[in-house]
């Protein structure tokens, strides 16, 4: 799967009406959704990983995959995407897509990024054009930060 299907998955697998009455879903941010006629709570994949690992703390994988029922890739891309990430003294780690170096969570290390911006920079200096005179716009992820609280350990000895 690459890792646009794996993002296709799982948006496909949100959840989309409540499982106890069926009625409409409200999404509440960190993957949970809220039955607007019951209240019920309804998790996405990265909800359920969410939740399992806030309620029993650092957990080892095939224990989270077990529970969850979420697969093993969906968790790789969710500590890419640094949803989640791993425990400082892991003996999993993901590797940098740059050099190769072992990382916890995202998908370059922070000196690939490093160069990465400086490669930008001087990319940028050599194009420089005029810029238009309207106001930029951005949007902030409010949520991205809140989320990387959640550790998954990948230690199968405990
Ligand atoms: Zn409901
Ligand atoms: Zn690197």
């Amino acid at each position: 799967m690459t890792d646009k299907e794996l993002a296709r998955h799982i948006i496909d697998r949100r959840p989309v009406a409540c499982s106890e009455c069926g009625g409409k879903l409200k999404y509440e941010g960190g993957g949970e959704y809220k039955c607007i006629e019951c209240h019920e709570i309804c998790y996405d994949e990265f909800g359920k990983v969410r939740k399992y690992l806030y309620d029993n703390g650092p957990s080892p994988a095939p224990e989270v995959v077990a529970a969850t029922g979420v697969s093993n890739q969906i968790v790789i891309e969710l500590l890419k995407e640094g949803r989640i990430e791993l425990i400082e003294n892991s003996k999993f780690f993901l590797r940098c897509e740059k050099c190769g170096c072992s990382i916890r969570y995202g998908r370059i290390c922070p000196d690939c990024a490093r160069r990465l911006a400086d490669n930008l920079d001087q990319a940028m200096k050599e194009s420089v054009g005029e810029k238009p005179k309207i106001k930029a716009y951005s949007v902030t992820d409010t949520h991205k930060t809140e989320q990387k609280m959640y550790y998954y350990n990948t230690n199968k000895h405990k």
